[in-house]
Parts: C-alpha cells; structure tokens; sequence
C-alpha cells in the first residue's frame, strides 16, 4: 500500500464530498474564509465535542462559557491587543509566518526573515483585530472589534463563574467559539484564516503550582490527540524560545502537527502567570485576586491556557486520516485500477457512521433498506444510497471515513439477514437485521 498525501488533493477531497467549500465561491471568494459543507459540520462538530466531554464531563472543575463575540472595547486595551506594540507597522514571514517590526528589520539591514530566511510582507501597520460599529453612527464612540481570540471573554467572566459556581482554585473556565484575525497572509486552506473557532480553556491556580499545571496540561492535551487516532509520529511539542515568547507569558509550548506543508502549530499551551487578571482589575476597577488563606495577603492567580483552532485540528484529523490505496483494496469489482481514497477517522469523528446499501434500486429491497436506515437513524447519523455499482458506493462511503456499510441483498429478502462490512478490515460479516443495532453500538462504542 503506497501513502501519498498532498493539500490540494485534501482540498478537492474536501469541495467534492462537502467538507469545506471556499467563502462566498460563487462571487469568487474571499481571502482567508471558509464555509463548511454538511461533511465539514459534523466532523469539526464531533472534534469539539470531544474537547468538550473531555474538558467538561472528565473534569469536574472546569466550567462552560459562551460569551459575546462583541466586548467592550476597553477589554482590548486591557488586553494589550489594541496597545502600541500590537499597531507598529510590521512584516510578516510569508513561509514562518513570525511577525518582526519593521523599523527593528529596517535599523539591522535586514530583508529576509531572521528566524528562517523567507521572504518578507511589506510593512503593514498592524492591528490584529477586526472592526465593525455597533449602533447608526460611525464614529470613534461606536468603534468595536470582533474576539480576536475567546479567552478575554474569559477573563472578564472570571467572577460571575468562580461565584455562581461556587469555584476556588484551581479551577478552570473553556469555552469554543468564533474567533477573528486581519491575518496578513492567510492561507494553507482552513490552517490559517481570517473568520476561525477555537477551544479555549483557562485553569486558574495558585502561583506556585504553575510549573506542576503546565507540565500536566500539555501531558492531558497531548493524549487526547493520540488517543483520537491521531499519529504520534506526526505529532510533536515544541518549547518557545526566550524570545519567542509573548511578553506576557513565562511559559509556552506548541503541539504541531506534520501538515503536507510542514510542521505547524494547532494548540498551544501557555502559562500566562498573573497578567490577564491583574490587567483586568486595573483597567476595570473591579477586583478579580484571591487571597492566601496561609499569609492573608492578595494574590493574582496564575492562568495556564490551553488554546486550541476547531479549524486546524480538523484538518490535522482529515490528513492524518487520509490514506490513498494505489490499484484499489476491491478485488471483487472490475474498477479496480484507480486510486482508492479510504479516510481512516476515529469512529467518534467520522461524519456518516453506517452507509445502507440496497443491492438493487427494486422494491422490496428498497423499503427494506430504507427501515432498516430509518431505525439505525435514531441512534447515528446514517445515509441511505442506491445510486450506482455496489463498489462505487463502498468507495464512496470510505471517501468520507463512513466505518460501516450495510448492505441488502435478495437473500435479504428472505433469511432477514444483511451483510455488514467493515471500513478498515474490509471484512464482510453477515447477520439478522434484529442484532444489527447491538452490533453497530459495540464497535462504536
Ligand atoms: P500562529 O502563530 O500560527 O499565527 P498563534 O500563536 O497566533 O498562531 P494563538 O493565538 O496561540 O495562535 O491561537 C491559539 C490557536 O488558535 C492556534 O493554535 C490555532 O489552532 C488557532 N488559530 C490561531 N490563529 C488562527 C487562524 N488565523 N486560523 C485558524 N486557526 C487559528
């Protein structure tokens, strides 16, 4: 079996089966915007289920937020997003993507990268955020941004939570939601856009325990990549620099994943010690520190995040997944010569979880078909298909990472039994339609 994997054949996969369609394609798009297709929600709707189960239900102190994407423009004062070192005009790497200010490449004579030698934007005076206006006048006064990342709503919620929850630390706030970034030069497809989602969580703790909270959550976070199928070789932390670091955290690591562009960041993990709190007391007046039962003075909790891109991960999910079987797996049909594409998702993350294949478009195979979707329906997600070969619909199925194709025969008719076969193994078991559904809820489960 050969593997080849390219972007633009993921990309195509994704347009032709309904993954990921290009934003607003039929006025030609537009730069850095995605739309998913019915494919593309349930997959990204399955990662962040899963990142929700896992923050959520397996930690019984971490909290569920969704707050506004529209925020007081002073929460980005607060944050520094809107402060002179976010606006200085600066150039960004068009193959690392690191930002430099240009004056400071200006002063050194230098034209390309510094950390990797690619060629440079031209300046750009640079504020992350988008902007919109809330209200019928125009001005200053109305002037909002849209979340440049979710945490600030985080933040600023800290109370409201830690109060209605009856929290005490440590304990952490998550929250996925629609992030937005005036990205210089988006690209690699839904890698680096201008419209994203993001899983982001907060665990709020004592300063001290910061290194110990660190260590453990990029241990938890990298488990729940591998143990969601994704490849280890293709996965891989890596430490911040000293100089890499923003200049609010003491800590940070990067999980990147092996895309076919190279390796690149799809979460990180950040101690961010005590500066979102304290900047938020300070510029809102309202007092977000805790106080040391031990010594009774006032502390800032540290913060150790964990930001994660639905986007991304998805994609990291679909390539890691994709496999290419050159001459085909099908040695039953007659088109066996092309290239089959079987995409081996975690059976959590596939979007279609059974296929139902009547062998003929004829009655009585298509009623019984369609009742035995009907029924499975109620429990997973199913598409009924009778379009076609029987092979093409197989292919078809594995396309899209379904795990399990049923079909009905005319035997079907008469034993009350189906053929179920297996995504991966390829392995055809038959059996009576009335155990179907206790079969199908074990291996999902
Ligand atoms: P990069 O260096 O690639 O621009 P970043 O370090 O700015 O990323 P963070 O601010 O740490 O990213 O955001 C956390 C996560 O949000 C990232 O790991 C990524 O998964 C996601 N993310 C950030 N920017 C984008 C984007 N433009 N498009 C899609 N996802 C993004």
């Amino acid at each position: 079996m050969e593997k080849e994997k390219n972007l633009e054949k993921i990309v195509s996969l994704c347009k032709r089966r309904g993954f990921v369609f290009p934003g607003s394609e039929i006025y030609g798009g537009l730069a850095g915007i995605y739309d998913y297709g019915p494919l593309g929600v349930e997959l990204s709707m399955n990662v962040k289920n899963a990142w929700r189960r896992e923050m959520f239900r397996l930690h019984e102190n971490i909290f569920e937020l969704d707050s506004s994407i529209l925020m007081q423009k002073r929460v980005w004062q607060a944050s520094g997003h809107t402060s002179a070192g976010f606006t200085d005009p600066l150039r960004e790497c068009k193959k690392c993507h690191h930002r430099f200010r240009a004056d400071h490449l200006t002063e050194q004579g230098i034209d390309k990268c510094p950390d990797c030698g690619g060629d440079l934007t031209e300046p750009k005076r640079f504020n992350l955020l988008v902007e919109t206006h809330l209200g019928p006048v125009q001005d200053d006064s109305s002037l909002v941004y849209l979340r440049g990342e979710t945490a600030q709503g985080i933040y600023v919620n800290y109370n409201n939570v830690k109060i209605s929850q009856s929290a005490s630390l440590p304990f952490g706030i998550g929250q996925i939601g629609k992030a937005f970034r005036n990205e210089i030069t988006p690209g690699h497809f839904i890698y680096r856009m201008r419209e994203f989602e993001q899983m982001e969580q907060q665990y709020f703790i004592k300063p001290s325990e910061a290194d110990k909270y660190f260590e453990q959550w990029k241990e938890e976070r990298l488990h729940w990549y591998l143990d969601l199928g994704i490849k280890k070789e293709n996965l891989r932390l890596r430490p911040h620099v000293t100089g890499e670091l923003a200049h609010y955290a003491k800590a940070a690591v990067d999980i990147e994943y092996n895309f076919p562009f190279g390796w690149h960041e799809i979460e990180g993990i950040h101690n961010r010690g005590d500066w979102d709190l304290s900047r938020h007391s300070e510029y809102s007046g309202q007092d977000l520190s805790e106080i040391d039962t031990g010594t009774g003075k006032r502390f800032y909790p540290y913060v150790i995040e964990t930001s994660a891109g639905v986007d991304r991960l998805t994609l990291a999910f679909i390539v890691d997944a994709y496999e290419e079987v050159i001459g085909g797996r099908t040695t039953t049909t007659q088109s066996i010569k092309e290239i089959e594409v079987v995409l081996k998702l975690d059976h959590r993350l596939s979007p279609v979880k059974i296929a139902v294949l009547p062998l003929s478009k004829k009655e009585p195979l298509v009623n019984m078909a369609k009742d035995i979707a009907s029924k499975l329906r109620k429990n997973w997600n199913v598409q009924y298909d009778d379009t076609a070969s029987i092979g093409k619909r197989y292919r078809r199925q594995d396309e899209i990472g379904t795990p399990f194709c049923i079909s009905v025969d005319f035997e079907s008719i008469d034993d009350k039994k189906v053929t179920v076969r297996d995504r991966d193994t390829m392995k055809q078991e038959r059996m009576e339609i009335g155990k179907l559904e206790i079969y199908i809820a074990e291996k999902l489960k």
